[in-house]
């Protein structure tokens, strides 16, 4: 018998609001609720700095679920409220309204937020930040409006924002204090790829450059750099990351360290309480160590492991890191994790925008990325969880197709 048990998920964004699906789906018949601070249903924010924001398409696109989705489910939708405490040892949630929750099982999918930064001017109007649908509003009106705007770091977010911008006819500038973009994921070389492809569009690429200050009488005209230069603009966006939200966790005395710590079965250091998406530092089998990842996939696929956890199954999240990007006419996709590597495999020519890196380490795929081509994740999976040691010739040969190239390592046929 379930049927009196109450199982609260708190943030009701992509991995919250799968994870409620999957409760009902796997057959769970008590009490669902789904706290959420924001006032929209649970959407997803990858068209926030895409489509969405170019206003190519509509609200609709966005939302995780219809509209009746929830109460033809009988999930109980708390939308615009906030969990303000988490008693862990009496499982008692309250929130913001004053109501107190009993809860059998508790799921923490309370995400992330963007790192604010603290500089002169920072609280200028048109210094814009991107997280929600809201802030996309926001600078979709801005799109409209045209002119200059300066972007604020060149990790994803930031990309993207150029890519959206200089798509709609603004001039851009983006300022990144590193050698290329996306250095911190991809390193020098592969970075390179996407600062070409940017100033290729017309974007002003100011590398190893800081911030300074942000001036303007009210709102924001220009942005002062940390190599004395003085960019006149419209308007800003900052994407320089984004932290977990933890406070919540932290304060019911639950593990965190760079996010909500939970085991390879997504639970807390409070048995029953357990952690998915952005907020989670989970314990990855395949790596042997924790690592959090602040992508789409990982929420999508964490909300429901989680839940079936919480329902008593005994899975592990063992799934690779993967990641999306479109910038421009450049989609790509991003398996594994490459923290450190040897050097970098291309199969094809990176100038022509449809190549695959593979980021090698001790011999072996740690990670790779596909541009602008297609249908090879599940190779690129393969390659790298099954470790094989690689050719880096063959690897490199578009006429070896990827699987021959694994079972070529497999039965050591060269
Ligand atoms: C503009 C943008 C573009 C992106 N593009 C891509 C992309 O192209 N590819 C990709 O792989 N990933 C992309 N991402 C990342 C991806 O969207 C995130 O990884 C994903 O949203 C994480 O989902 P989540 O449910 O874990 O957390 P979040 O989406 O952060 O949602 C957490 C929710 O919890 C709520 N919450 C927090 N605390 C509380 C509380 N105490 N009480 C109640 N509610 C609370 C928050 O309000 C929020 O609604 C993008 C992100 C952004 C912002």
């Amino acid at each position: 018998m379930t049927n009196d048990q109450t199982h609260i998920i708190v943030g009701a964004s992509l991995a919250g609001a799968k994870a409620a699906e999957t409760l009902r789906e796997e057959g769970f018949d008590g009490r669902v609720v789904l706290v959420g601070a924001e006032a929209d249903r649970p959407y997803e924010r990858p068209p926030l700095s895409k489509d969405y924001a170019r206003g190519e398409v509509g609200r609709e696109k966005v939302y995780v679920h219809d509209e009746g989705f929830y109460s033809e489910h009988d999930i109980e939708l708390r939308l615009g409220t906030t969990a303000v405490d988490l008693n862990a040892s009496s499982k008692e949630l309250t929130l913001d309204d004053g109501v107190r929750l009993r809860f059998d099982r508790l799921l923490l999918a309370t995400g992330s937020e963007p790192r604010r930064l603290a500089i002169p001017g920072a609280e200028l109007d048109g210094v814009l930040y991107l997280r929600s649908v809201h802030d996309s509003d926001a600078l979709r009106e801005r799109l409209d409006r045209g002119g200059a705007v300066v972007v604020v770091g060149a990790g994803w977010i930031g990309a993207e924002v150029a890519a959206s911008a200089r798509q709609r006819g603004l001039e851009v500038t983006v300022i990144e204090p590193a050698s290329v973009p996306l250095e911190r994921v991809m390193g020098a070389e592969v970075g390179a790829i996407y600062r070409d492809i940017h100033t290729d569009h017309g974007v002003e690429m100011l590398t190893e450059t800081g911030v300074e200050a942000f001036e303007g009488a009210k709102a924001v005209e220009r942005v002062r750099t940390s190599d004395g230069r003085a960019i006149e603009c419209d308007f800003v966006v900052v994407g320089v990351g984004v932290q977990p939200r933890i406070e919540l966790a932290a304060r019911a005395g639950l593990d965190v360290d760079n996010g909500v710590l939970v085991d390879e079965h997504l639970e807390t250091s409070v048995p029953g309480v357990f952690g998915a998406g952005d907020v989670a530092n989970a314990l990855h089998p395949f790596y042997g160590e924790r690592i959090r990842v602040e992508h789409w996939a990982n929420a999508l696929h964490q909300g429901p492991a989680a839940a079936r956890n919480m329902l008593g199954h005994d899975g592990t999240f063992d799934r690779l890191p993967y990641f999306f990007s479109d910038q421009y006419e450049v989609g790509m996709e991003y398996l594994g994790l490459a923290r450190e590597w040897d050097r970098v495999v291309f199969r094809g020519d990176p100038a022509s925008r449809e190549f695959i890196a593979f980021w090698i380490s001790d011999d072996r795929v740690v990670a790779g990325m596909n541009v602008n081509v297609w249908d090879v994740a599940d190779p690129i999976r393969r390659l790298i969880s099954e470790r094989v040691t690689v050719d880096d010739r063959r690897l490199a040969d578009p006429d070896v197709p990827l699987d021959q190239v694994v079972a070529a390592q497999r039965g050591g046929v060269a």
